[in-house]
């Protein structure tokens, strides 16, 4: 089924499912686990609409590629336009926040990254941004102080928490506006804490957000 985006309480939510523009590494702990070095400025990527897969939908693995990861995120839903937006701009810019995976072909990725090549076929293939219903920003006041994890078959192997950012929420969106325009229906990843992982046919996954959970499973 196309995706569209939608609220979890089900009131009407009319954006486009637009671009997701993701940052590369916001989380020490993360950047650690890759032997990766922490960046001076912040390493920006985007996936195109065919990213987006709602979570109910199965996630599909891209065959014969390598280890596909799953990276749970922080996805905030952009419903005003940004562009060299300051923090507080970028703030109330905010349509909505969810959980998102940001998919990534590692064994792809690590032999881009060795070549010098850009990351596009590791990161921005279809479906490689499954995500969830969007809380709406009153029911999540204070986004930079909460939990944010993953569960694969019951087990704990994502726990991170907002406060863990190197760079916040809003400042990030100020930032990504100064190299891309923000349009409503657009969608911000930022970052993965440490725990990255493999995921195989048939895992059952519980992405959470500030105590609540969303199932998803791999195809
Ligand atoms: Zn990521």
């Amino acid at each position: 089924m196309a995706y569209q985006h939608r609220y979890l309480d089900g009131s009407p939510l009319a954006l486009p499912a637009g671009k997701v523009v993701c940052i590369g590494r916001n989380y020490l702990d993360h950047i650690r686990e890759l032997n990766n070095a922490p960046p001076d400025t912040p390493i920006l990527f985007i996936k195109p609409a065919t990213s987006l897969s709602a979570l109910d939908d199965p996630i599909r693995l891209p065959a014969g590629r390598g280890g596909c990861h799953h990276e749970v995120e922080l996805a905030v839903l952009v419903g005003q336009e940004l562009r060299d937006a300051d923090a507080a701009t970028a703030r109330q810019g905010v349509a909505g926040y969810g959980v998102a995976l940001d998919l990534t072909l590692r064994d792809l990725q690590t032999e881009l990254k060795r070549k010098g090549y850009p990351w596009e076929t590791a990161k921005a293939f279809d479906g490689s941004c499954p995500l969830s219903p969007f809380l709406k920003p009153r029911d999540l006041p204070d986004p930079q102080a909460v939990e944010i994890t993953l569960r694969i078959g019951g087990e704990f192997r994502q726990q991170g928490h907002t406060g863990q950012m190197m760079i916040g929420i809003f400042d990030l969106m100020a930032h990504i506006s100064t190299h891309f325009t923000l349009l409503p229906g657009d969608v911000v990843l930022t970052g993965t804490p440490a725990g990255v992982g493999p995921l195989r046919s048939g895992d059952q996954l519980l992405l959470g957000l500030a105590g609540r959970e969303f199932a998803a499973r791999v195809g």
